[in-house]
């Protein structure tokens, strides 16, 4: 039988049995109502009316009114006769009450009252024998009753047991089903024997479990392709690529990869870097600089012998985050390393270098001779110019001086970015190198007629320094500081110590730097828009790299109006 018919019978025969109970209390409660209703009509009433005649029957001697009484009541008895002999004795009665004269003897009241007695017997026998049936009656309804109480408590308690275990057991079996699904095991069924409507509901879980089992297998086949293809991509790409999960693990590399870093295909996919990178120079770097924290700074290119040649790669760490289905937040999932082959630029740079410093180099020596003809021209003793021709050779004596400054500019260029740079360090006061810079910028700070202050402690101490190279790192400061400020201005030249370190400043009172360009001005060729004066972007880099092969750094405090003051910080 299905559950629904199970339900239908369950509760409807509950419902028959309490339909039951309930007519059969209502039947019983009205038979008991009516026979307490005709004990009181039929019987009770009739021993009242005696009980009023014999009380009459007393007073008759002594109240006039008791006659009348007992008239009325054997009136009324008259017409309530309802057992068997009660007509006859009440006809008895009457004749006896009618027969009253006003001189009544004992006899005849004597007669009377046993007649009355007789009626009175009769209505309380008819009141016992009433009362019993009465009685058998209630006890018949209360035995039915309480069967069918009974019968209705065991099949509500039947329904109580049973009806949970039925509803709840195929249900807890649907549950198991869908957590199994949950957990990708598609290969559950379900199975409800004759449970006609779980069956149906069986039937659909299995077609779904089935259409998931068949699309797991086919977005499988699809994965697996794509994963082909994308590591076919990979495979087919010059540049060498590797990819690691946020464990470190390798999930990927390809053939470029595997021969720069000289390791076999095989086990590496899956296996920790750390772990392949402790026998793999190239590898630890690699993971060194992807896993350096707070590394923003440019990285040099890496130097790598593959293929019996010297190349050069440029590192990308690229940090890769995906959204997963139904989340906002990123998730990180790994690095991507890529290596670019910068060898052709490298080569193409080194070229551009060797021939900036050979143009250079084979600059200076004509322009020298330019200024010493300058020179001998300006002589006096060689015969003298007219003003034109002296205004002529001042402004070629100040050209060929710029050319000279940039030709100085960009063998030191060259210096640096070869790797060449040399250092010659030698003890020496930082005076000494103030005082170079102020005499080499003393024609240019006549000429813009600038006051140059220097401010300089008793003690200070002595640096190990290449002076050539830091002195024309503080030429050129003062130089520029000259260059950018109006005329008759002040220009404040000092050293000062702090700790183990001594700090050269330039301070000028000119227009000033936006703070947005003070990364930039210590880049080649960066010059802040807007720049009247002439120049080649090159002093601030180079002056970096100086300081910097020294260990030490030089910044920038400057705002728009207010000059600018340029700290070199060395060691001592
Ligand atoms: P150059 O002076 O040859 O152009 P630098 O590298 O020495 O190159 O300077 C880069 C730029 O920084 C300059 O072009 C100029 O715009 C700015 N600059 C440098 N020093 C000062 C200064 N003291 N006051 C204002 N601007 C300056």
């Amino acid at each position: 039988m299905n559950l629904r018919n199970r339900l239908t019978l369950g509760i409807g025969v509950l419902f028959v049995l309490i339909l039951l109970l309930g007519l059969q209390s209502v039947r019983s409660v009205r038979q008991l109502s009516v026979a307490s209703k005709d004990i009181l009509a039929d019987n009770y009433n009739s021993v009242h009316y005696v009980e009023e005649m014999l009380r009459s029957l007393d007073r008759l001697s002594q109240d006039s009114t008791s006659r009348g009484v007992l008239i009325n009541s054997l009136a009324l008895q008259q017409q309530n006769i309802t057992e068997v002999n009660e007509k006859e004795v009440t006809s008895a009665l009457t004749r006896k009450i009618d027969a009253l004269t006003d001189s009544v003897s004992i006899a005849q009241i004597q007669e009377i009252r046993d007649d009355l007695y007789r009626v009175m017997e009769l209505n309380m026998n008819s009141i016992r024998s009433k009362s019993s049936g009465m009685e058998s009656r209630a006890e018949d309804a209360v035995q039915w009753l309480t069967i069918l109480s009974i019968l209705c408590i065991l099949l509500a308690a039947v329904f109580l047991i049973r009806f949970p275990a039925v509803i709840l057991r195929p249900i807890d079996k649907l549950k198991q089903g869908i957590t199994q699904i949950a957990n990708h095991n598609y290969d559950e069924r379900l199975d409800f024997g004759d449970n006609k409507e779980f069956r149906a509901v069986a039937a659909s879980f299995n077609d779904m479990a089935c259409k998931l089992s068949e699309y797991r297998r086919s977005s499988l086949d699809r994965l697996m392709t794509e994963k082909k293809r994308i590591e076919a991509i990979v495979n087919s790409l010059h540049e060498p690529i590797i990819g690691l999960d946020p464990e470190r693990k390798i999930l990927f590399m390809n053939n470029e990869a595997f021969s720069i870093l000289n390791l076999k295909r095989g086990n590496i996919i899956g296996r920790n870097a750390a772990e392949i990178a402790l026998n793999n120079d190239l590898l630890r770097r690699l993971i060194r600089e992807v896993y350096a924290e707070h590394d923003d700074q440019e990285h040099e290119p890496l130097k790598i012998y593959a293929d019996n040649k010297e190349s050069y790669f440029q590192m990308d760490n690229i940090p890769l985050y995906i959204n997963p289905v139904g989340e906002t937040q990123q998730q990180f999932v790994g690095n991507l390393i890529i290596l670019n082959n910068v060898t052709k630029y490298k080569e193409l740079d080194s070229a551009k270098t060797n021939f900036i410093a050979t143009v250079s180099h084979e600059m200076k020596t004509p322009i020298s001779s330019i200024l010493m003809s300058l020179q001998l021209l300006g002589d006096s003793r060689l015969g003298s110019l007219n003003e034109e021709q002296t205004q002529l050779v001042g402004s070629i004596r100040e050209s060929s001086n710029r050319l000279l400054n940039i030709t100085g500019e960009l063998l030191n260029l060259t210096q640096v970015e070869s790797g060449k740079l040399k250092l010659m360090p030698k003890i020496i006061k930082p005076i000494e190198l103030i005082e170079y810079a102020i005499k080499a910028t003393q024609v240019l700070t006549e000429r813009f007629h600038c006051f140059v202050e220097v401010e300089y402690p008793e003690k200070i101490s002595k640096l190990f320094v290449d002076n050539e190279k830091i002195a024309w790192v503080i030429t050129n400061l003062l130089s520029n500081a000259i260059h950018h400020s109006p005329e008759n201005s002040r220009i404040i030249i000092g050293a000062a110590q702090h700790d183990k370190r001594v700090d050269i400043y330039v301070q000028d009172f000119g227009r000033g730097i936006d703070p947005r360009y003070h990364k930039s001005i210590f880049e080649r060729y960066f010059r802040v828009p807007g720049t009247k004066v002439q120049g080649s972007g090159l002093g601030l880099a180079i002056s970096k790299d100086f300081v910097e092969a020294h260990g030490g750094t030089i910044s920038i405090e400057s705002e728009i109006g207010k000059g600018c003051r340029f700290t070199v910080s060395l060691p001592v």
